[in-house]
């Protein structure tokens, strides 16, 4: 029976990054971002399930590049971030008391976060990681600053993020019923009145987006010994 189980959110096209390919696909270091975000999934002993959300059309190369790392299934997502979380939890088993919604694009998180996101939801309905902001921060509105906001009351989000199930599936049939779309899945909680928690993130987990992010991830890979 499956207690955690992750989704790993890769159906983004990867425009940004301007390469043939969807983003999940690229090597980094020689591995693709998507086989190095589930793996570091995997590797966390209480998830035992890992549900992948493939680029429309990419479903088998997803799976070719999942198989050999082990438990998963793969979803064809959705034309939004939300949208392929709603397809992964439609796949989530009834009895999985725990969902960790993780973004591929986020190669570099270390399987010990997952762990601790995990082990800091006892009592919440969610965790998210975050790292403190070091630059400060303007509400911009037409090209005029409205206000400096207090950084020290300001965080960046990251993944993995853990949620009792019960609590994702709630929020984000809430969230679709009213016609939103959230960048995170812990924005849908908060939205929807859940109580969500912050433990430390990681300074190297940051998400792929541009070919710069590719040089700097395989540079630290290089620096790690892991490439
Ligand atoms: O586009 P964004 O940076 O928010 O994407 C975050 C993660 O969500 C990426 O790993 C991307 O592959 C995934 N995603 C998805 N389905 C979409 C859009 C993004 O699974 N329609």
């Amino acid at each position: 029976m499956p207690d955690a189980v992750a989704i790993v959110l890769a159906a983004g096209t990867g425009e940004r990054l301007g390469l043939q390919a969807p983003k999940a696909f690229v090597p980094l270091g020689g591995r693709p971002i998507l086989a190095r975000a589930v793996s570091a999934a995997l590797a966390c002993p209480s998830i035992d399930l890992v549900v992948v959300t493939a680029p429309p059309g990419s479903e088998d190369l997803a799976h070719a590049i999942v198989e050999p790392l082990g438990a998963h299934a793969v979803v064809t997502g959705g034309a939004t971030r939300h949208a392929s979380v709603r397809a992964g939890l439609a796949v989530v088993p009834e009895e999985a008391s725990t969902v960790v919604c993780h973004d591929a694009a986020r190669a570099l998180a270390s399987p010990a976060l997952f762990e601790e996101v995990l082990d800091a939801l006892p009592g919440w309905d969610g965790v998210v990681p975050a790292v403190p902001v070091s630059d400060t921060v303007k509400r911009v509105r037409d090209g005029a600053v409205v206000r400096t906001e207090p950084r020290d009351e300001l965080a960046l989000a990251q993944t993995p993020q853990a949620f009792t199930t019960s609590a994702l599936r709630g929020a984000h049939a809430r969230a679709a019923a009213a016609g939103l779309e959230f960048t995170d899945d812990a924005a849908a909680l908060e939205w929807a009145g859940y109580r969500v928690r912050v433990v430390p993130g990681e300074p190297g987990n940051f998400k792929i987006t541009t070919v710069a992010d590719v040089l700097r991830a395989e540079h630290l890979l290089v620096e790690a010994g892991g490439g």
